[in-house]
């Protein structure tokens, strides 16, 4: 999908925007960026010094004198110089008359990327010279005048997409990574989708843009805060993971409608693409349920969708979470394919297999298998060999492929034992045809779905490495997964109970009487949204009982509840039963522009290991500054300080 994005794309789109060009061939695309049809094309060249775009000159431009202001793509032979911008590119002929040799001298001595101002005459290329691959193939810029901005030094690396070039240095030179059209579509359809945002929820439908503190206090659950030292001895500010407290707090002053494009901080140490600072679209409402801010939340993606893909049909289907998982063993399935997971313990019940009699006989013992189509085809003895390793390293389980239509000689042993009558159960239960491999497994029921849920990528992965389409590129499966447990067994300390989504989220109402008996039987109105296997947003119907919430708090979740006597109080003061979510802006941005890592959406997005490439930050103090805030730190000797903070623009992090 990527590299659909390309260039001649985006020239497309954005001359689109502009509404002055008679082309209506463009592909797909074009229709992003274009907005709706009420709305005022935006004007890119009032204020300033040019009177057009690089990118916008067409035929229907012929005979008008324009003044252009872009960077220097390339020259050929002293004669054409292309001079780029945001919209595209255009030919400009270099004068060779002996009148006009000072502005031939600026042309051509001026470097690659450097900055000019040129004035000339639109006219048409002569006959035999149009290039179709170039939007602006029809026409040449005829060059009266001309200026260097600024000059440019030799560049780290070209700025041309096709060139490649490590994250490192895109991070390192960001600026000039910016430049690129990918970035530079990535940016501005992503400022397009919130501009729909805002509007959908603004001018549609009441809700009210409020701005929360960025400097707040350290609070009870959920991921690790960054720490903000304060003037006063020992006491430091935290940087909020979300807007939570104050979006509920915000219910209870009566902005019943509240959302906010925030910024998050979570200091998640080195995570692949996770950001330590991201952007959320945060939201809240008062008197409302699960169904209401789910329709919210499909009409906002449908109104704000790009127009160049499928548009998004409502409602999105929605699975439970104990579904979820024992259908595609993962709280995010990828509903784009099916592979689902069945249980096919009952036609082993009575079974001559030893293992598989064993694993029966256990509580939690459950024999499951997934089918995967045309795998006797696709895939390789070695793929089943390091499908079978990673089940066994990470799981410490075995699988089986068994080929029950196909012939294979590498068939699992357990296929051989297997009964006519059993066969044609599985052939039946599991929808097999004949090129298919079924991988079985059999073990605890839930660490026995984790793993087929993971084998089930696997497979993915590996038939379309192979050529297969699973997952159409094209396609946004959008899901919504709920009735998620209220809490989950602490990982490290499975008798203690954790928040499965955060401290504040409600009950389900059918559950609260367990609340006081078998706390880790309730279901909760924690709702995530998932799209093509990623969580891009999730939220709850909220807790608006300060009796309930002090109960959970302190008697189950066991936290200190002096750090939330603020919200505890508020709630006690008239709070309206309310709810909300908040949807993951990178990610999604991400899968709608289908770039390979959330960084690719961000313009200035942290290594993985949560650095700055470009400024190096995080950086040392020096002592005497850190005074005022009564900290003192033992740092690394000085020369390993030196060496890693000189080193990290060049090292090969992203
Ligand atoms: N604050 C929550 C989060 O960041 C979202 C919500 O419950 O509205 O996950």
């Amino acid at each position: 999908m990527y590299f659909r994005c390309g260039l001649n794309l985006l020239y497309k789109d954005l001359s689109r925007l502009t509404g002055r060009t008679t082309q209506t061939t463009w592909g797909s695309l074009s229709r992003s960026l274009v907005l709706s049809p009420q709305r005022r094309i935006p004007d890119f060249s009032n204020f300033v010094a040019r009177t057009n775009t690089c990118g916008e000159l067409r035929s229907s431009h012929l005979g008008q004198e324009v003044t252009l202001c872009g960077w220097i793509q390339y020259r050929r032979q002293n004669t054409f110089l292309v001079l780029r911008d945001f919209h595209g590119l255009v030919q400009v002929v270099i004068p060779q008359d002996e009148s006009a040799a000072s502005v031939k001298k600026i042309l051509c001595e001026a470097p690659v990327e450097s900055v000019v101002q040129v004035s000339g005459t639109v006219v048409s290329r002569p006959p035999g010279q149009d290039n179709p691959k170039m939007p602006t193939g029809e026409i040449e810029i005829k060059v009266k005048t001309a200026e260097l901005l600024n000059s440019c030094k030799k560049l780290p690396f070209e700025i041309k997409d096709f060139v490649k070039k490590t994250e490192a240095v895109r991070l390192q030179y960001r600026y000039l990574d910016l430049r690129s059209f990918q970035m530079q579509y990535n940016l501005r359809l992503r400022s397009q989708m919130v501009m729909k945002m805002r509007e959908y929820l603004c001018n549609l439908h009441g809700f009210v843009d409020v701005e929360t503190p960025t400097l707040f206090k350290k609070t009870p659950g959920g991921a690790k805060e960054f720490v903000v030292p304060s003037r006063e001895p020992g006491k430091f500010y935290s940087l909020p993971q979300s807007p939570q407290q104050f979006k509920q707090l915000l219910m209870v002053g009566g902005f019943d409608r509240y959302f906010q494009v925030a910024r998050c901080f979570r200091d998640e140490g080195s995570r692949p693409d996770r950001q330590p600072e991201f952007t959320q679209i945060d939201i809240e409402m008062s008197f409302v349920d699960q169904t209401g801010i789910q329709s919210l939340i499909e009409g906002l993606l449908q109104y704000s969708w790009p127009r160049d893909k499928d548009p998004v049909i409502v409602p999105f289907p929605s699975v439970t979470f104990a579904e979820a998982l024992s259908t595609y063993g993962t709280d995010k399935p990828d509903t784009r394919f099916e592979m689902k997971i069945v249980d096919i313990s009952d036609v082993f019940r009575n079974t001559k297999i030893g293992f598989l009699q064993d694993v029966l006989s256990k509580p939690q013992g459950t024999i499951k298998a997934i089918c995967v189509p045309e795998g006797a085809k696709y895939l390789k003895r070695k793929d089943i060999e390091s499908i079978r390793k990673l089940a066994s390293e990470q799981f410490n389980q075995e699988v089986l492929p068994v080929f029950l239509k196909a012939n294979r000689n590498w068939n699992s042993s357990v296929a051989k034992s297997i009964m006519e009558e059993q066969r044609l159960r599985l052939i039946t239960l599991l929808e097999i045809q004949d090129e298919d491999v079924v991988l079985l497994t059999a073990g605890e029921n839930k660490k026995t779905c984790s793993l087929l849920g993971k084998l089930r990528l696997e497979c993915a992965d590996l038939l379309e490495a192979r050529g297969v389409v699973l997952r159409d590129p094209a396609l946004f499966s959008f899901l919504w997964v709920v009735d998620f447990p209220l809490f989950l067994p602490k990982e490290e300390n499975p008798r203690e109970l954790e928040s499965a989504h955060h401290p504040f989220t409600a009950p389900h109402p059918n559950d609260i009487h367990l609340l006081y008996t078998a706390p880790e039987k309730v279901r909760s109105q924690h709702y995530d949204l998932v799209l093509n296997g990623n969580e891009i947003g999730g939220g709850s119907i909220r807790i608006h009982n300060a009796e309930l919430q002090h109960y959970i708090l302190a008697t189950i979740l066991k936290e200190d509840v002096k750090l939330l006597s603020h919200l505890l109080q508020a709630l006690d003061y008239g709070a309206p039963p309310h709810g909300g979510i908040a949807l993951g802006l990178d990610r999604l941005i991400c899968l709608v522009t289908g770039a390979a890592s959330i960084r690719d959406v961000i313009a200035f997005p942290k290594s993985s290991r949560g650095h700055d490439l470009m400024s190096n930050a995080p950086d040392y103090i020096p002592p005497e500054e850190l005074k005022p805030y009564h900290i003192q730190v033992s740092r690394p000797t000085d020369a390993k300080a030196e060496k890693s903070s000189w080193n990290h623009p060049h090292c090969p992090e992203s």
